[in-house]
């Protein structure tokens, strides 16, 4: 391998692990090796409510019988709760330090009840809804995503009980906890901006997002990087279609007919290659980063506009790296009217799942799909789109965080970064409600890559860390009384 090669493969390693880390928190991090943490979350045992929370099983669509378990926890600690939306397949509640009703501007923190399913208990060390506490662990399905975190928020808040009675709080904390992330939030967090948002009030939304990791700095290995998600990519669902008013027969074929023009549309689509644009909060993160490295990593990290485009060929290559910097088209369906096999169809279509960098014009974007597809007899027609969300700013909010990790996770770094796929998060954005993804906790590859998968587990003492972080957070924030003016 040339010094070149290697380079290449060195640069684009931890490129990777930073774009793995907003995707899913993944990487090559190990436990950082600080000491457990002392958080007194009042009499409860964090790793036996998120145990207990773990035995609820919640698979988007039956999320009701686990809201009404958490729901019941937060009424029983005297915070006050208000369901909003009480179905089996949609569990919606808030439960705050005052009533919702008083109107005070609100900190909420997001969580989701749903979980995937299971998959087959065979591949499970555990029973997968066991909730079953073994090797510094809480095991089962949801431990990570999301209920770690909902355990976190909650616990943190409740240590906020005694002075919420004492004293007139400037602002009002809220867990929110919704239904459906899994399934695109129409059950969840849509309802909630559509129907409850005046209700709920909020000044600030933190939800999920990325996570902490270490092994990404070259010069510093050991130094935690958190990326803390305040941007994300556009979906656009895309349809290619043609179609005949007769079909024919398979025996004469024609110079064109619909699946062979769905084809060769398809085809030039997924052929034509990608421009690689880097996105301001991209930029950001990777310079943030490089700023505390060395030698060639810490130029091509800090010059992300000159060694991208150069390296376009690498990078196009590699699904996630690909994903953070270019817009990205996936054929996920393809479709005919079948009838005999002799038979040439009159209707063909494909379906494309677009995501587009935050700075895409969609119109531009469509135009120029149409330019490439001139040549066939097909037409593209939009399925659905996701409205783009403001890139939330680094404020008072992301910086009450940013703190809150520093003053939690010895050496860390917080950068900003963009989220490939959606979630919750953007319904608030859209709203004009700055949101902000992250799971305050480094957590080990290995562990990452159990999200929707076998044997998720989530370590007891991350939790015990993650709920300092969200009491510093609340601490930071209730002492500001400036935030609205
Ligand atoms: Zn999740």
């Amino acid at each position: 391998m040339s010094a070149a090669q290697e380079l290449h493969n060195h640069t684009f390693f931890v490129l990777r692990c930073v774009l793995l880390c907003v995707l899913f928190g993944t990487g090559t991090p190990h436990l950082s090796n600080g000491a457990a943490g002392n958080t007194e979350a009042g009499d409860v045992d964090p790793a036996l409510l998120l145990s207990k929370y773990v035995q609820n099983p919640s698979v988007s669509g039956s999320e009701k019988e686990a809201g009404e378990f958490f729901a019941r926890f937060c009424a029983d600690r005297g915070l006050h709760v208000r369901v909003f939306t009480d179905e089996e397949d949609s569990y919606n509640f808030a439960a705050s330090l005052y009533p919702l009703k008083l109107g005070k501007p609100n900190i909420v923190f997001m969580t989701h009840i749903d979980v995937v399913p299971a998959g087959d208990p065979a591949g499970w060390t555990h029973p997968p809804f066991s909730g079953k506490i073994s090797e510094g662990m809480v095991w089962g399905r949801g431990a990570i995503d999301n209920k770690a975190m909902g355990v976190m928020q909650v616990l943190a808040i409740l240590q906020f009980t005694g002075k919420a009675a004492e004293a007139d709080l400037p602002y009002n904390v809220t867990l929110l906890a919704v239904s459906g992330e899994e399934t695109g939030g129409d059950k969840g967090a849509r309802i909630i901006v559509d129907h409850y948002l005046e209700e709920l009030n909020p000044i600030v939304v933190y939800g999920e997002g990325g996570a902490g990791m270490t092994g990404l700095i070259g010069a510093a290995p050991e130094k935690p990087v958190f990326g803390l998600g305040i941007a994300q990519k556009l979906r656009l669902f895309l349809a290619v279609e043609s179609q005949v008013a007769a079909s024919g027969h398979g025996s004469v074929p024609r110079e064109r007919y619909p699946t062979k023009e769905v084809a060769k549309a398809s085809a030039a689509l997924l052929e034509a290659i990608p421009k690689i644009t880097v996105s301001p909060v991209v930029r950001e993160g990777l310079h943030a980063i490089g700023a505390h490295d060395t030698g060639i990593m810490r130029r091509v990290m800090m010059n992300i506009d000159l060694y991208g485009p150069l390296f376009g060929s690498i990078i196009r290559k590699d699904p996630i790296i690909s994903s953070m910097l270019t817009n990205t088209m996936s054929l996920t369906s393809l479709t005919s009217a079948e009838g005999a096999y002799n038979q040439i169809p009159t209707h063909a279509r494909a379906v494309f799942d677009c995501r587009l960098l935050p700075e895409t014009d969609q119109d531009e974007f469509l135009a120029q799909l149409k330019r490439i597809v001139e040549p066939y007899e097909v037409e593209i027609r939009i399925i659905s789109s996701s409205p783009p969300a403001p890139v939330s700013e680094q404020g008072i909010f992301y910086q009450a965080m940013e703190q809150s990790i520093y003053a939690v996770f010895d050496d860390a770094l917080v950068v900003p970064f963009m989220f490939v796929a959606v979630n919750d998060n953007r319904f608030f954005r859209r709203k004009g409600i700055p949101a902000y993804g992250l799971l305050p906790a480094i957590l080990p590859e290995e562990l990452m890559e159990s999200i929707h998968y076998f044997d998720e587990r989530f370590p007891v003492e991350a939790l015990h860390k993650g709920i300092e972080v969200y009491v510093a957070l609340i601490s930071t924030l209730l002492e500001n009384k400036s935030i609205i003016n």
